[in-house]
C-alpha cells in the first residue's frame, strides 16, 4: 500500500469553493482534520461578481473573515431597480450596523483561502467509487484511495456526492442565467449595480472592473423567448421595452455562457456519514443575492454538527443540520415566492 495515495482523514470535503473552504477552516480550528478534494470544471471560471448584502457581514465577522473577504473585494452602497416598471433606489445605510455590502473578486477569495487552510488539497480529474468508508479517485494516472467517517458534498449544484448516493433533487423551476461580458457604454451605475425585469424574466448589469460590466439575463428553460437569448445578437431586440439595460449593450458581438440558476433541494441533505453544504445543500434564485451567504451559513452550521458528532457523539446532530437548511430554505422560498407574484 502507498502511504502517498493511501489516505486517511476524519471528513473528507469535495469541492473547493467557498462553502468547502470555509468548512475546512472552521473546522481545522476546531481541531478536526480533512482533505480537500476538488475538480475544475467549466463553471469554476465563470466571474459572477457575487454581492453580498451588510447582514452577511457580521457573520464572516464571528468567523474572523470578514478582513480576508474585505481585501477580496469592492464596497457597495445599495442598487438600484426597476422591478414590474417601478423604479427603486435603495441604500443600505439605514438597514444594518455595517453601512455597505461587498461586490466580491471570488476567484481572489478562493485564492486566500486556500492559502489559509493548511489541510491538504488534492485535484482530481476521474471520480472512481464511494463505499461508506474509501472514496477512490484519479489524477491522470495516480490513483488515490482516501478513508474517511465522513464525506462532504460541497460541489456546488453538480451535487456530485448527493448523485453517487442518488439522491433526487427538487427542483422548483428551469431559471437559467445568461451571462455576457461587455464594454462599458456611456450609461454610469450608481451603485454599480443594476435590476430590471423584462419580458421573459429578468437582468443585472453590473461592474466587473474599469473598462467591462457583466450582463445576465434570466429566463425559464420553458419560456418563447429562451433560446433566442443563447446569442447576443438577439438581445438587443429582446430588450428594446427596458428603460435602463438596453442602455448597457454595445454595440457588436459577444460570447454568452449560459449557467443553472433554479431554485433547488435534495430530498435528503444528510446521510448516515455525509452531509451537503452550500449550493449542494440548498441553491438559491440568484435574485437574493444570498447564494455566498449560504455557503457561509451552511459551512458554520455543518462545522457545529460535525464538532457534535465528532467529540460528543451526538447521534441527532446531523439531522438538526438537515431541519435547519429546510427552516431557512422554505424562508427563502417564501419571500422568492412573492417577489415573483
Ligand atoms: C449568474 C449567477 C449570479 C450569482 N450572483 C450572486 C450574487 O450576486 N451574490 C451571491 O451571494 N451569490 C450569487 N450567486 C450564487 C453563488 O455564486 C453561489 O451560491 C456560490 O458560489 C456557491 O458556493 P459553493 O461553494 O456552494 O459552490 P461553488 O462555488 O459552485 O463551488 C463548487 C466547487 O466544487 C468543485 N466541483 C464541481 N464539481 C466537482 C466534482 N465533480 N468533483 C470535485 N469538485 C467539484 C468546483 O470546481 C468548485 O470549486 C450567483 C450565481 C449565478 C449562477
Amino acid at each position: 500500500m502507498n502511504p502517498e495515495t493511501h489516505l486517511k482523514t476524519k471528513v473528507l470535503i469535495v469541492g473547493k469553493g467557498v462553502s468547502g473552504l470555509i468548512l475546512c477552516y472552521l473546522l481545522e480550528k476546531k481541531g478536526i482534520e480533512c482533505i480537500l478534494l476538488n475538480k475544475e470544471v467549466n463553471t469554476s471560471a465563470t466571474i459572477l461578481a457575487e454581492t453580498i448584502p451588510p447582514s452577511t457581514l457580521s457573520l464572516l465577522k464571528n468567523i474572523d473573515l470578514l478582513t480576508l473577504f474585505e481585501e477580496c473585494a469592492s464596497k457597495t452602497y445599495g442598487y438600484q431597480s426597476i422591478w414590474n416598471n417601478i423604479f427603486h433606489s435603495e441604500d443600505f445605510f439605514k438597514h444594518n450596523p455595517f453601512k455597505y455590502g461587498l461586490k466580491l473578486n471570488k476567484r481572489k477569495v478562493i485564492s486566500e483561502l486556500e492559502k489559509k487552510v493548511k489541510s491538504r488539497i488534492i485535484n482530481y480529474n476521474l471520480l472512481k467509487n464511494i463505499t461508506s468508508t474509501t472514496t477512490s479517485v484519479q489524477l491522470n494516472n495516480t490513483k488515490y484511495n482516501i478513508d474517511s467517517e465522513l464525506i462532504i458534498d460541497a460541489t456546488g449544484r453538480n451535487r456530485v456526492i448527493l448523485n453517487f448516493f442518488k439522491v433526487p433533487i427538487i427542483s422548483y423551476d428551469n431559471n437559467i442565467a445568461f451571462i455576457c461580458y461587455l464594454p462599458k457604454t456611456k450609461e454610469s451605475l450608481k451603485y454599480g449595480f443594476f435590476t430590471e425585469t423584462y419580458e421573459s424574466g429578468w437582468g443585472t448589469v453590473s461592474d466587473l472592473n474599469e473598462t467591462t460590466r457583466i450582463m445576465t439575463l434570466y429566463s425559464s428553460k420553458n419560456d418563447a423567448l429562451h433560446k433566442k437569448l443563447k446569442t447576443f445578437s438577439n438581445w438587443c431586440e429582446i430588450l428594446t421595452n427596458t428603460k435602463i439595460l438596453k442602455k448597457h449593450l454595445p454595440t457588436g458581438n459577444f460570447k454568452v455562457t449560459g449557467r443553472l440558476a433554479n431554485s433547488s433541494i435534495p430530498q435528503k441533505i444528510v446521510g448516515d456519514n455525509w452531509l451537503s453544504i452550500g449550493d449542494a445543500a440548498m441553491a438559491f434564485d440568484p435574485i437574493s443575492s444570498h447564494g455566498i451567504s449560504n455557503a457561509i451559513f451552511c459551512s458554520l452550521k455543518a462545522s457545529e454538527s460535525i464538532n457534535d458528532l465528532i467529540t460528543k457523539n451526538d447521534g441527532t446532530s446531523f439531522n438538526k443540520y438537515q431541519e435547519t437548511i429546510n427552516a431557512v430554505f422554505n424562508e427563502y422560498y417564501n419571500v422568492k415566492e412573492k417577489l415573483y407574484a
